[in-house]
């Protein structure tokens, strides 16, 4: 059995040009913990005039009908963040930060360095139960592409801080299978995070499995690829992911009509379709309407 992690609520609409209310974001983090999945990246302490999209983050958490066998995570950048993490009621912080200089200095105002601190002086504070998230870990939209040597050594810098996991994200979308098995099996990191904006992110999804990964992202409908945005970045959609793998034979636990009837109602709510495929060709064909 493998784990996904449903990130939408938080890395997909961050990057979408809607920007959805606090109570509408609890609604779809409900409507998600109904369907088998066993965990939920529901918000993201950031500060609400920086990513706007994630604004009220307490107030998503606080209507969140929590339901037993979901663990609920928040995304925390630095100590502000965590203090805010703190005050709620969450399963799992993940922290992360970028493997490169630029990606930091554009994402957290910080280097490398500073964010490498930052984001030790978080985990250091509450290792078990923290994820850490090394973005951009295959490819940089500003540096190209990344050393893994860089990445090993973040990877053992924060299992040296007793972090419960790490998770290698393919943040711009840019990485192949090979690289994907390659980088997870060297560092032995527990999860894979892969956005799919130039096509590869299922067969990287399956080649992390490959490498030993026990856990992948994934994002309900595909969300987070603005289509008016010059380059999409969406993420691999939940339920193209799960229908790859339980028909393959890899155990997920979750409930694909459910996920699918989800991608039908967000549809709705955004008023234009999303990138996932699944939902709309349907789980089979005997499924499909003629
Ligand atoms: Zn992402």
């Amino acid at each position: 059995m493998i784990s996904v992690c449903e990130v939408g609520p938080r890395d997909g609409l961050q990057n979408e040009r809607d920007i959805l209310p606090p109570e509408t974001r609890a609604d779809l983090i409900n409507r998600l913990s109904g369907t088998g999945l066993p965990r939920i990246e529901a918000v993201s302490f950031v500060r609400d005039n920086a990513v706007p999209q994630m604004g009220g983050a307490e107030e998503v958490v606080g209507a969140i009908e929590r339901r037993d066998g979901v663990e609920y995570s928040g995304l925390v950048l630095n100590e502000k963040g965590l203090e805010r993490f703190n005050a709620m009621t969450l399963d799992r912080m993940n922290v992360t930060l970028g493997a490169t200089d630029s990606f930091n200095r554009r994402n957290a105002n910080a280097s490398l360095d500073e964010a490498k601190e930052r984001a030790s002086a978080v985990v250091s504070s509450r290792p078990e139960g923290t994820t850490v998230t090394i973005s951009v870990a295959f490819g940089c939209p500003f540096e190209g592409p990344v050393d893994p040597g860089v990445v090993s050594g973040l990877v053992d810098h924060f299992r040296g801080l007793g972090a419960e996991e790490i998770v290698l994200a393919d943040t711009i979308g840019v990485a192949t299978p090979g690289q994907v098995k390659t980088l997870i099996g060297d560092t032995a990191a527990e999860g894979f995070h892969g956005h799919n904006t130039r096509n590869t992110g299922y067969a990287n999804a399956y080649a992390a499995l490959e490498g030993g990964a026990k856990l992948l992202d994934a994002s309900i409908g595909g969300l987070g690829g603005c289509p008016f945005a010059p380059r999409a970045t969406g993420n691999i959609a939940t339920e193209d992911l799960v229908y790859m793998l339980e028909g393959d034979g890899v155990e997920t636990g979750i409930d694909l009509a459910a996920l699918i009837a989800i991608s039908e109602w967000l549809e709705t709510v955004l008023g234009r379709p999303l990138e996932g495929q699944v939902y709309r060709a349907g789980a089979s064909p005997a499924a499909r309407s003629t």
